[in-house]
């Protein structure tokens, strides 16, 4: 029987300071996770270890003032599964204890960081890299293989086409054939000369999305998809608010190429009611919701029930976040492909040296769990975390 010894949270800064059309990230923190457990090889505790995504701040005070609590209070056999080893989603319902329904905000990204870690834990338990873990629970032929694209684009003050040009030729060089620029930062003339930038090196609209991160208004957002149209771009990702679901069925009702959203998204019910209301269209529209700002895989895996009872494919899913934690999501659970960012929100962006791109494809490698600890700069705040607890 595996018992929780101890779970540490520390909120970790990222790297550098890019801005989309609505957020600069140079102060954002993430919350990086480890469980630690009663389990002991090669002299050392068995730990899994994992972080709340990209983009919504760390949630130290929801863990350590209710989460962690909870767990650390609950009779031990409530948390485990009949093979005696920790459950998820058993750890996910225990964190969650007392909390009213609705209202879907940070705490979804608390419990996320929590139950990964879990995951993380468990495979490395299974001694196996966690999307095969990932894909065996939940039924799943397992992809060693998965698609995954480049996401940059951000605004910078000063000799913005220039350099987006250059960033976009480095993610070319490094073996992607997609890319994601943000729009909406800049006048509409400006923008389309940057996405006209973009496609001059990519070579293909096809392969260029643009995200305006919910920064438009209804009339601005049709007005904006009027214009992109001609480009035959590979999607147009949050043109409004996240939960104007109305706003984003007028965008696809007058839109032919495909419009992608769901990063803002953190529950099942937040889901349904997209699917309902958002006007997003089978066979082309995109999803992106993301296991670590939504309450964990358990969750997501039923956003995935959600969207398959209502006639979309799971390889319409493409998870926000641009992780390792994503890719085995994506390799476990069978999804369209991942992103990825190679160039910003270090330590927690982009995959480890040893997860080569090539022609916009990539692998995990054989790490035991999600392989947090191979990947440079992620190392070493995994080290100091468990650290003191584990000496
Ligand atoms: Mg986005």
């Amino acid at each position: 029987m595996t018992r929780i010894a101890a779970i540490v949270e520390r909120a970790i800064g990222l790297d550098g300071g890019p801005a989309n059309a609505v957020v600069n990230f140079s102060g954002h923190t993430v919350s990086l996770v480890a469980v630690i457990t009663d389990v002991i090889r090669d002299g050392r505790p068995m730990t899994g270890v994992a972080f709340d995504s990209i983009g919504r701040f760390a949630q130290s005070g929801i863990l350590r003032d209710r989460m962690i609590p909870r767990v650390l209070a609950a009779d031990p056999a409530a948390l485990l599964d009949a093979a005696g080893r920790i459950d998820p989603a058993a750890v996910s319902a225990c964190a969650l204890r007392d909390e009213k329904p609705g209202g879907h905000g940070d705490r979804a990204a608390a419990a996320g960081a929590l139950e990964l870690a879990c995951w993380d834990l468990n495979a490395k338990l299974n001694d196996e890299p966690a999307y095969l873990t990932i894909a065996r629970y939940f039924g799943r032929e397992p992809a060693h293989v998965v698609a995954v694209y480049a996401a940059g684009g951000y605004y910078h003050p000063a000799g913005d086409r220039d350099r987006l040009r250059t960033e976009m030729r480095g993610y070319l060089d490094l073996g992607y054939d997609a890319v994601k620029m943000k729009i909406g930062g800049a006048p509409l003339p400006e923008d389309l000369a940057r996405i006209e930038a973009v496609i001059d090196i990519v070579g293909d609209g096809g392969r260029v999305a643009v995200d305006a991160n919910g920064r438009f208004d209804r009339a601005e957002a049709t007005r904006w998809a009027a214009a992109l149209s001609p480009y035959g771009l590979r999607w147009y990702e949050e043109p409004g608010d996240p939960l104007d679901y109305e706003l984003n069925r007028a965008v696809t009702a007058g839109y032919d190429g495909a419009v992608a959203t769901g990063e803002n998204l953190f529950s099942v019910p937040d889901v349904t009611n997209l699917v309902r209301y958002g006007g997003m269209r089978p066979g082309r529209d995109v999803f992106q919701m993301d296991p670590g700002l939504s309450y964990g895989l358990c969750e997501y895996a039923r956003m995935l029930d959600v969207l398959e009872a209502h006639g979309f494919e799971r390889r319409f899913a493409f998870p926000h976040g641009g992780h390792l934690i994503n890719l085995h999501v994506v390799a476990g659970l069978g999804l369209g492909g991942c992103e990825s960012y190679p160039g910003v929100f270090a330590p927690f962006g982009g995959y480890g040296d040893a997860c080569a791109v090539t022609e916009g494809r990539i692998a995990p490698t054989d790490a035991p769990g999600f392989g947090l600890e191979q990947k440079a700069g992620l190392a070493e705040p995994i080290a100091e975390l468990v650290a003191d607890l584990t000496a």
